[in-house]
């Protein structure tokens, strides 16, 4: 799954996590891991694509992941109730409507990540990672912030509970998150977490 051992293509983190003494942090090394992902684009969202991905881009950098873009698709005539998901309590059990949108599409791999933008969800959130296995990926919504794209990447590649420790990338509502700098961080178990997830590869030299 991950290619730690192979020291030929490996980079070293930018001291983004903070919990490493500075010794070990130099001797930490990752290889490059990749996680392809696949927009599909129901309702644009108010914050422009391009910004919530490169954000994600930059935070999961500090993890030795990087976010490539497959494919970014406008999907027209998504029936009305699947522009507004009803989403449950998002924590693991899927709606019907969670159902029918992680399956409008036929894919090609199911290591890659769908990402599905929509107008709004029932209740309202910001976004929202549950998924059926075989479809991983997750629902944001118009109103989401610059680093709901980020943070739930983050709930697919594994981590599964928010922390409350303010500037992290997993709080429990990235509103708390503004404008960069800084980025928010890591913790070294999360960076560990997704570094393991099946959705991630090695990276192609
Ligand atoms: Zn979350």
């Amino acid at each position: 799954m991950s290619s730690d051992a192979d020291g030929t293509n490996t980079f070293t983190p930018s001291g983004l996590i903070p919990e490493l003494p500075n010794a070990e942090r130099k001797l930490e090394t990752m290889a490059r891991l990749t996680a392809s992902v696949r927009l599909y684009v129901v309702v644009s969202p108010d914050v422009p694509i391009e910004i919530s991905v490169e954000r994600a881009k930059n935070v999961l950098e500090a993890a030795g992941i990087e976010i490539v873009v497959m494919e970014e698709s406008l999907l027209e005539d998504v029936p009305e109730t699947l522009r507004v998901p009803r989403v449950g309590n998002c924590s693991g059990e899927l709606t019907h409507d969670q159902q029918r949108l992680f399956g409008l599409n036929d894919r090609k791999s199911n290591r890659d990540v769908a990402v599905y933008f929509v107008r709004a969800t029932i209740p309202f959130v910001d976004g929202c990672a549950v998924h059926p296995d075989e479809h991983p990926g997750c629902i944001i919504a118009s109103r989401a912030t610059e680093w709901t794209l980020a943070h739930e990447l983050g709930h697919v590649l594994g981590v599964a509970v928010h922390t409350d420790e303010p500037g992290r990338l997993m709080v429990s509502s990235t509103r708390q998150l503004g404008p960069p700098p800084p980025l928010p961080t890591l913790s070294s178990d999360e960076v560990s977490t997704m570094r393991r997830s099946m959705h991630v590869q090695p990276a192609v030299q």
